[in-house]
């Protein structure tokens, strides 16, 4: 089989770095995108190409329309296919805002990064996939979505957050409905609470509610965990699955009586 080729957005640190290391380990080459932190993309790379398999590092901000398509392109240049897409790269919002004071231009940014740039982005990989399907019938692509138990949890204090994810979700089943004919399949993971920079700034209040009981399964999540998970999606174990979340949060989405 031809060697397969993962991008993998965000992942110069958190968690697409663990879906980076995940992903080589199981024989991917891997596109490692950042937005800013080259040297720590380099790193991913180095340490990527120490499990025997290629790995280059791709700047661009995937809110960004020009930079976004300058990403893919540069991509397709240097491996010539993308085989699993993984939208990871997102943020928090720059200011935890009560909803009745949330702003137009954090909502826009967010709405950027979180929702709109991965769509346009999934949908430029999609009609690649298409004619990698066309061209190669051995290739099983995928497309795999971070998204996030902020889809149905409310945090009044980041409104535009909890909205991007839930829109993460709905574009993981449209995709899942557009593309099974070609036999592309899409998946959402839903971490819960990882211990990653983006939690770093939140991190006291995550341990007392983990030390409360949150979640089932009681310790934090790692970027490992969703690797691991992300991994088995891409080599195929969920075959007669589509527009399907995994979660990887512990436990946390059981309710409980
Ligand atoms: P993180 O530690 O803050 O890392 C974010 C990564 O995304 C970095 O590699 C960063 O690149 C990149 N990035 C940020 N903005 C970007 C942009 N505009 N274009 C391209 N890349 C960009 O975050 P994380 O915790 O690993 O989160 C990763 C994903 O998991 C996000 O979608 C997040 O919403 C989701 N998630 C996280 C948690 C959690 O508990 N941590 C829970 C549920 C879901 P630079 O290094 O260059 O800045």
């Amino acid at each position: 089989m031809t060697q397969q080729v993962a991008l993998v957005t965000g992942s110069s640190r958190g968690i697409g770095r663990g879906i980076a290391l995940a992903l080589a380990e199981v024989g991917f080459h891997v596109a490692v995108n950042y937005a800013s932190r080259r040297e720590a993309a380099e790193e991913v790379a180095d340490a990527i190409r120490a499990r025997g398999v290629e790995a280059d590092v791709f700047g661009g901000d995937i809110g960004d329309d020009a930079q976004r398509d300058e990403l893919y392109e540069a991509v397709m240049r240097r491996f010539g296919r993308i085989d699993v897409l993984v939208n990871n790269a997102g943020v928090a919002p720059q200011k935890r805002l009560d909803l009745l004071e949330t702003e137009p231009a954090g909502f826009d940014r967010l709405m950027r990064i979180n929702l709109r740039g991965p769509f346009f982005l999934t949908q430029k990989v999609a009609k690649q996939m298409i004619a990698l399907v066309r061209r190669d019938p051995q290739a099983r692509p995928k497309i795999i979505n971070v998204g996030s138990v902020s889809a149905y949890a409310a945090s009044v204090n980041r409104p535009e957050y909890c909205l991007s994810k839930a829109g993460v979700g709905m574009m993981t089943r449209l995709f899942a409905a557009r593309l099974a004919e070609y036999g592309i399949l899409v998946y959402e993971v839903r971490p819960g609470i990882i211990a990653t920079d983006m939690t770093a700034a939140v991190k006291a209040k995550y341990d007392e509610l983990i030390a409360n009981n949150i979640t089932p399964i009681k310790r934090w999540g790692t970027p490992e965990d969703v690797g691991r998970t992300v991994a088995g999606i891409a080599t195929d174990m969920l075959p007669f699955s589509t527009g399907e979340v995994i979660n990887v949060d512990g436990g946390f989405h059981i309710r409980q009586l």
